[in-house]
């Protein structure tokens, strides 16, 4: 029989996008080729992640003019905000006939993975005869709460302006909910996304329809919600993560060259000081006034840090650079996020909480302050500090956290009792995961097999 062949198609975000090139790395792994389509301009940050592997990379051409979406950008974190990128879901689906033209042309595929926001693909699979799996890009957890947002929603709308007000969901009467474990937007009336909300839904429900998901996620840390959705909902969900221990391609240094925030986090390492990161994801968009709040309140706090800035949100501010230039840095580069982590003096995360910043916290063992921004972030929070225990929570019930509130979680995650305690846990789960991946662990059985199952079949 011939080796099993994937397709792979996320989409065009840094979020989306990076787990699934891990993904490819562990098919590669299992003896199987695979094709990765993206859009022109995502496929430089893609053949440089995947140079050296045999990953062979197709470009679809991306719809031009859409209303909304300057020209040239083809993923969510180059929109100039975060209110156009329903568009950009929208406009993908006019790929589909470059999709299918595609898909003519390749040799037979044993099973397609493609994004959950990409979920016209599913006609072309069934048109084509090939199996669907869904990207979904988050936890069992927040799948568990979220695949029928209605219960939930009417909770949320009963529960009016009071953010703290809590209230149970009825398939998980163990849980306390308030509006704050909630993107915003989901409920607000307001909501600039209202407008979308029903294509991508649509885009959402072709989940249901498709083979199975692949989530990003290991059996162990969630097993009541990740039996809830085997039982409950379906298709099959494969925890398969957490995909962020997938053997990295060999280019990690480009040109040789040791990063200067790396070789800062070595002086620390020397200095015996211990280091928070810094890091709200690839898309949030955070106000000129909270970026103020979160400088004074790191400066206060007189913890070491190294903060990660969009380069977008980071205005040139000599002064505070001034103010902290001992034991602060800031980078306004992209990054190899797990190097960071993974580093022995980061002994901290303030993060967004995006999912892949979750598991790649917790693979290195870094307990996380959890300050969510949006979309399934919030519920992220809680599964992090309520859930799993490894982190504790910014109070963002007020929609904006002052840099008092700031200085005084950051300096308990650093130097106090509670953030010692989600220290010592976060070792513990991180130990976990790296089991579930290893060699007849239950992510690496659950890959296996997915590929026997499919692979047989074709
Ligand atoms: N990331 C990175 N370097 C950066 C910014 C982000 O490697 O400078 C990676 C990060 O490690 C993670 C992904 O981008 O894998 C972001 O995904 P996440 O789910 O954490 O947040 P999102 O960006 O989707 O909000
Ligand atoms: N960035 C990001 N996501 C990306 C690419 C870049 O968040 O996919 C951030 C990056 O960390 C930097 C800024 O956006 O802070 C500018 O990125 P880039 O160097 O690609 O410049 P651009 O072409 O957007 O002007």
């Amino acid at each position: 029989m011939a080796s099993p062949h994937v397709l792979l198609f996320p989409f065009m975000s840094k979020g989306h996008t990076i787990p699934v090139l891990q993904l490819a790395s562990l098919l590669l792994h299992r003896g199987a080729s695979v094709t990765l389509f993206t859009t022109p301009a995502n496929r430089p940050f893609i053949s440089t992640a995947l140079s050296d592997t045999t990953v062979s990379i197709i470009d679809i051409p991306f719809p031009k003019n859409i209303d909304g979406i300057p020209p040239g950008v083809e993923s969510t974190d180059k929109l100039p905000d975060m209110s156009q990128w329903p568009r950009l879901v929208i406009a993908a689906k006019l790929m589909k006939p470059g999709f299918e033209k595609a898909l003519t042309s390749l040799p037979r595929i044993s099973f397609m993975v493609t994004d959950v926001f990409l979920g016209w693909t599913l006609e072309s699979a069934q048109k084509f005869g090939i199996p669907r799996l869904v990207y979904h890009g988050t936890s069992n957890f927040s799948m568990a709460l979220s695949f029928d947002a209605s219960p939930s929603q009417q909770l949320l709308i009963d529960s009016g302006s009071d953010n703290k007000k809590l209230f149970t969901i009825p398939r998980f009467p163990w849980i306390k909910f308030s509006k704050n474990d909630f993107d915003p937007a989901f409920v607000d009336p307001e909501s600039q996304y209202k407008k979308h909300i029903e294509y991508i839904l649509e885009q959402v429900q072709a989940t249901g329809k498709s083979y199975g998901i692949i989530v990003n996620s290991f059996y162990e840390l969630e097993s009541v919600y990740a039996d809830y959705w085997n039982r409950e909902v379906k298709p099959k969900a494969w925890c398969v993560g957490p995909l962020c221990l997938a053997p990295a391609p060999q280019n990690k240094a480009e040109n040789g060259q040791t990063r200067s925030w790396i070789q800062w986090l070595d002086r620390k390492q020397e200095e015996g000081k211990p280091v928070l990161f810094v890091a709200f994801g690839s898309q949030a968009d955070i106000s000129r006034e909270q970026i103020k709040q979160i400088k004074t309140g790191l400066e206060n706090s007189g913890v070491n840090f190294l903060w990660v800035v969009r380069s977008k949100l980071a205005e040139d501010d000599d002064e505070f650079e001034y103010q902290v230039r001992d034991r602060g840095m800031l980078v306004k580069e992209w990054v190899d996020q797990r190097e960071i982590l993974e580093h022995s003096c980061v002994q901290g995360f303030l993060s967004h909480c995006g999912w892949n910043s979750v598991m790649e916290s917790i693979c290195a063992n870094v307990p996380i302050l959890a300050w969510p921004m949006m979309a399934e972030q919030p519920l992220n929070a809680k599964m992090v500090v309520e859930v799993i225990g490894v982190g504790l929570r910014v109070d963002t019930s007020d929609g904006f956290v002052s840099w008092e509130h700031l200085k005084k979680m950051v300096k308990e995650l650093m130097e106090g009792e509670m953030g010692k305690m989600a220290r010592k846990k976060v070792k513990e789960v991180g130990g976990a995961a790296a089991k579930a991946v290893a060699e007849g662990g239950s992510s690496w059985k659950a890959l296996n097999e997915l590929i026997n199952e499919l692979h047989e079949e074709t």
